[in-house]
This record gives C-alpha cells, structure tokens and sequence, in this order.
C-alpha cells in the first residue's frame, strides 16, 4: 500500500543546520557561523529560558491556562478580541489552520515567487492548488498590488510577505490597502509579518478593523529567538468567531512554548537589542560586501554574488553557512542573516573571499 499521489508535493529545505554541516565537514559546530536561517544570533530572551526551565517538572500536564493567557496577552497588545488570535505551533502552524478553515479541495491559492515555500505546501497539504505572481528582480523586488493584481485570477487566499522572504522588500500599507480593496469578496489575503519586528512599517493588524478580508500572521521564531520551540499565530477578522476551534490541532501550542513566549514578550529590552543588531548588520552588509544587495526590512539581506549555490558552497568550506536561494528561484543570490556584529564581520570577510574565487573561477573557465 502507498500514500495518496505525492508527486505535487515538494519537500522543504532548509538553511542547512551548524551540527550538521559541522559532521559533513568534520569540524567543531562552534567554529561554524550559521546565517542562513535567520534567527536570533542574541539567543532567546534569558527571561524565556528561566521560564522553559520553571515550566519543565509540569509537563505531564496539557497546556491550558498558558494558551489562554498567552492568547490574552497577544490580544490585549494589539488591542483586538482574545478570538481574534490563533495561536499556533510556529506562523507555519497558523499558516496551516488558515489552509484548513478556507481551502475546499482544488481552491487555489497565490503565492509569490521568489517566496516562502510554506504557502504553496500548506496549500497542497489540504489539498489546494498553488498559483503565483513574481516579485520582480528586475524591478528590485518591489512589492506592489498592481503586481499581484496582474497574476490574481479569483483565487481563494493570496499571500504577501511584508517585509518578504528572501528580498527583504516591504510591501507599503497603501498597496496592501489597495489589494485587500480590489480582490473578490471570497478572497481572504494574508499578510505575513514574521520580520514585521525588524521593519520601520507598523503592523497591518489595525486594518483588521476596516477588512474582514485580512488575517495576519507573527512568529516568535525571529525577533523573539524562539525558533526552537515552535511558537506563533495569526490575527484574524472579529466575525470568524469559532473557527479556530474548529480548525485548531488540541494543544499543538506547547507549555514551554506558551510560557517561553509570554516571557520574551516582557522582556522589551532583548527585542530592542536584537532590532538594533539587525540594523546594524543590514546596513554593513549593504557597505561592505562585494556584491549587490537590496535594502531589507528584515534580519536578513539578499546579495548578488552571480553563482548562489558555489558562493554559498566555498563560504561553507571556510565556516560560514549561508543560504543558496536557488531553491526560492534565485540562482545568483545568497540570503545572509544579520549575526551579531562578530559574525557579520566573518561572514563578510569570507563572503568577499569566496565572491573573487569564484568569479576568478568563472573567468578561467
Ligand atoms: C520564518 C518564517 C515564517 C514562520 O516561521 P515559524 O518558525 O513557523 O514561525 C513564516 N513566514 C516567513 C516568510 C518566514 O520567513
């Protein structure tokens, strides 16, 4: 016996991990500078770690008042109904629930391209087609409605990602107000924050008092440093009333994830710090790399280093782990982290090493 037709579905890659690429090269995971999955090179807030390690004797318990406080506690910060927030195992998980409430089998959704792989395998997961339009290289990644307007053909839900993976591009509140006012009735169109702490753009969450057409979705995997425990969610329009209980997996949102999260969000001071890095960070690389970058609103920067999967190779080779971003579509490209300022150096350093090499390489060649 078999599963159902796979043959759609395409499996996620990943930043490659430090232990990882530290077996395949037999060196020491901590001599490897990892920036290819954009996380918090400041580490987790410390009040999350005491937190994690409180909650950990209780975790023969299912997570209860956690969720509702945390659930609460998100409400009240963006000053919106408790019902109005779906917590999730990672934005993925509430990309997921969004997937299950909306998607009939063979609706469609838009995705962009380059873009987060996530959207279109949620969409297939639940048995969804996948459509998409292009954020454009060559007219530096701009986001705009009029481009996603040109591909949109009534689909079921339509992403953007504000400020977008891997390009780091924002999308204005003025073209996403122009979006959600000129799609169908039926489309519901999702704005994925999961860098929204890194950008100098408000959050869209306040529109969800004009559009009943909008969900939001956040992460505590980037700015917070909670990557590891799985931790998100999604504001959703006040008239959806009991969907998520409806469409949400019991417990999926754990005890240490719940009270790690309510921590990290006590804790201004390490997301404070943790923007400033990143800001810092972008801004060197945009100075001193040796290759074309785009301004990015998010902890990350997208540079043009002509060959992205030999680049990213021969950074490896030298400790530096980078992400190729052929499998977005980007063949040329590498996505960089922002690191603390230590590792931005390094990863600097090597990158304008590897960048000569290997277009010395190509001339040779
Ligand atoms: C990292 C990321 C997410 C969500 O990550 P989770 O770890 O599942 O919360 C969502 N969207 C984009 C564009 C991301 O880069």
């Amino acid at each position: 016996m078999m599963p159902r037709d796979l043959s759609a579905h395409e499996a996620y890659v990943p930043g490659r991990g430090a232990e990882e690429v530290a077996r395949e090269l037999g060196m020491d995971a901590a001599e490897l500078t990892k920036l290819s999955s954009n996380e918090n090179p400041r580490g987790p807030s410390p009040a999350a770690v005491a937190a994690v390690e409180d909650a950990a004797p209780a975790v023969n318990v299912y997570p209860k008042t956690s969720h509702t406080d945390l659930t609460d506690r998100l409400a009240a910060t963006w000053d919106v109904t408790p019902e109005q927030v779906w917590v999730s195992p990672g934005a993925d998980g509430a990309l997921d629930y969004l997937s299950r409430a909306f998607l009939e089998p063979n609706d469609r959704v838009l995705t962009p391209t380059p873009g987060f792989a996530y959207y279109a395998m949620s969409a297939r997961y639940h048995h969804g087609d996948v459509a998409e339009y292009t954020v454009s290289k060559a007219d530096d990644f701009a986001q705009t409605a009029a481009a996603v307007l040109d591909a949109y053909d009534g689909e079921r839900i339509v992403y953007v990602t504000t400020p977008h993976n891997p390009t780091g591009s924002v999308l204005p509140r003025e073209e996403l107000v122009e979006l959600l006012d000129s799609v169908a009735d039926h489309t519901l169109v999702v704005a994925d924050e999961a860098y929204g702490e890194y950008a100098e753009e408000p959050s869209s969450i306040d529109l969800l008092s004009e559009f009943d057409n909008l969900a939001v979705t956040r992460t505590f995997s980037k700015a917070y440093g909670l990557a590891g425990l799985r931790i998100g969610y999604a504001v959703v329009p006040e008239a959806w009333a009991d969907a998520y209980a409806r469409v949400n997996t019991p417990f999926a949102a754990n005890e240490l994830a719940c009270r790690a999260a309510l921590a990290a969000l006590d804790d201004d001071e390490h997301v404070e710090k943790t923007v400033e890095t990143a800001a810092w960070a972008r801004e060197y690389y945009r100075e001193e790399l040796d290759a074309p970058t785009w301004p990015s609103g998010g902890n990350f920067v997208l540079a043009d280093v002509g060959d992205g999967t030999a680049v990213a190779e021969a950074a490896k080779r030298r400790g530096v782990i980078v992400r190729d971003t052929t499998s977005f579509g980007l063949p040329d490209c590498v996505r960089v982290s922002c690191g603390t300022r230590e590792e931005t150096r390094r990863a600097v350093d090597v990158l304008n090493d590897v960048i000569e090499d290997v277009t010395a390489g190509e001339t040779r060649a």
